[in-house]
């Protein structure tokens, strides 16, 4: 499994049409399948890797963001971070596996013998099969200080190579490159355009290792992305702004995470989206204010949230247990789940949809959640907003930015031009490229581990959001040669 981060549908398929990514095409897609896949809520490096390594969403392992606040294990005093506040920004990247649900296995501990590259979350892969693991915060230093955002992805590039001559059942590789390259230069820069170039020069590289090894017909070769990106002409502080607008004292990123005091906690992910946490009814973070609640203590805040040109989807709870509201300029709408394994209830408010979705039944699978919105402008919104809600963790208000704009300017170096995290299509959609022919349709990032699962022959573990993606006849001959063969996937 390759994981060009933050590698763009879009642009992936150009790509690919224009003869760009001659060794992807040759070692993958010919062979099997290309699909649009879609990312998760929230779709930024961390939480959107989840879903490729555990088949889960987000909000299903209690990982709602980037940064997150977990008001059930604040102390009820003094400042909010580090014991009750999260960021992947750095050190505490170490935590995520830790603040996963335990009981939800990754792929790395249901396939032992598996290697991983550069991975983020590394939950169950033995320290020696975790490839350059002790490079891995020079070459980060390195990229951020230099600006060298082409070093990291030689290296995963090498370390591919050599993973692919290793005896393993699984492979996870992560190139940072086109990610790094589209925050920092431009989505549609040179910079980034070389990052996707190299991913492809590597696969070159790692599908003659197999040759050699004698594994290539039997080892599926997988390109996923985590997110997409989209290219930002303005900066809106939405921590900060909602200080100076509503008088709300807020902590968020950087030093006032540490405020002794706070009225509000502000999550950026991405940095197009932003959990928003504020005080209960009792006026104590021991509860949680609904939309109602919010009206009351915070008069005109939802209001200029919505009528706020940067904030796109808003999202709050109802007063009922469950019930979601999602309010946009376009409109409202009631969105719930029925049941656990993502049945939803939706229900659009005066005629006014939100997302300006068309009609759509008022009660969905999962997946038909997922068919019915994949083509439009925010695929898999409804489903990806419930999931994110299955956690305590997640905000009381949940802002996903209107395209072009971003919700932090604060203490950011080097300055984002791109951004991902929210729920537009831009953020979403991601290349999905198999080596093994997959089902027609749509795809989440979260098939992704159960279609290596259902590849290999393990059994998916309870629990999870993903389907199998293999094509039946795949999944027949899979299951005819499982005694004979041993198959591998990188
Ligand atoms: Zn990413």
């Amino acid at each position: 499994m390759i994981l060009a981060d933050g590698a763009r549908a879009e642009t992936f398929e150009s790509l690919l049409a224009s003869g760009e990514l001659p060794q992807i095409r040759e070692h993958v897609v010919e062979r099997g399948s290309y699909r649009r896949g879609t990312s998760t809520f929230t779709s930024t490096t961390g939480p959107a890797h989840i879903p490729l390594l555990t088949g889960c969403f987000p909000g299903t392992v209690g990982v709602p963001g980037y940064r997150w606040f977990d008001r059930a294990a604040y102390r009820a005093w003094g400042p909010a971070a580090p014991h009750a506040l999260r960021s992947y920004n750095g050190p505490e990247v170490a935590f995520l596996a830790k603040d996963m649900d335990q009981a939800q296995p990754t792929l790395y501990e249901l396939i032992p013998d598996s290697v991983g590259v550069f991975g983020l979350m590394n939950r169950g892969l033995e320290k020696e099969r975790n490839l350059r693991s002790r490079e891995k915060p020079f070459i980060w230093s390195h990229s951020h200080w230099f600006h060298d955002y082409e070093r990291a992805d030689r290296w995963a590039g090498d370390a591919m190579v050599e993973a692919a001559a290793l005896d393993s059942r699984f492979r996870f590789v992560a190139f940072p490159g086109i990610d790094w390259n589209c925050h920092y230069i431009g989505e549609d820069s040179p910079e980034a355009t070389r990052s996707y170039k190299g991913i492809d020069e590597a696969v070159g590289k790692a599908a003659q290792a197999l040759i050699r090894k004698g594994t290539y017909d039997e080892t599926m070769i997988t390109i996923v992305s985590d997110h997409g990106h989209r290219r930002i002409h303005t900066h809106f502080d939405l921590a900060v702004e909602i200080g100076r607008v509503h008088g709300i004292k807020t902590a968020y990123h950087s030093w006032p995470a540490f405020r002794p005091s706070f009225d509000g906690v502000v999550c950026v992910s991405g940095n197009g989206m932003a959990h928003i946490y504020l005080k209960g009814e009792d006026g104590t973070w021991r509860t949680r204010p609904s939309r109602e609640t919010i009206r009351a203590r915070h008069a005109g805040l939802l209001e200029w949230l919505v009528a706020t040109p940067a904030v796109d989807i808003v999202t709050t709870r109802g007063d009922a247990e469950g019930e979601l509201v999602v309010e946009s300029r376009r409109g409202v709408a009631d969105l719930r789940e029925t049941r656990a394994d993502g049945w939803i209830r939706y229900a659009v408010r005066d005629g006014a949809d939100p997302f300006g979705f068309g009609a759509l039944p008022g009660e969905m699978s999962s997946r038909e959640a997922l068919e019915t919105t994949a083509e439009t402008e925010y695929p898999d919104a409804l489903a990806q907003i419930a999931q994110l809600f299955r956690t305590g963790r997640t905000g009381d208000i949940v802002v996903s930015a209107t395209p072009g704009f971003d919700l932090r300017e604060r203490f950011e170096w080097p300055e984002h031009v791109s951004s991902h995290g929210g729920l537009i299509r831009d953020h979403m959609l991601v290349p999905f490229a198999s080596s093994v022919p997959l089902q027609e349709g749509p795809v989440r990032t979260a098939d992704i581990a159960t279609t290596v699962l259902d590849y290999l022959g393990v059994s998916a573990p309870p629990g999870v959001d993903g389907v199998t993606r293999l094509s039946q006849d795949t999944s027949a001959t899979r299951a005819d040669g499982a005694a004979t063969a041993s198959p591998a996937s990188v």
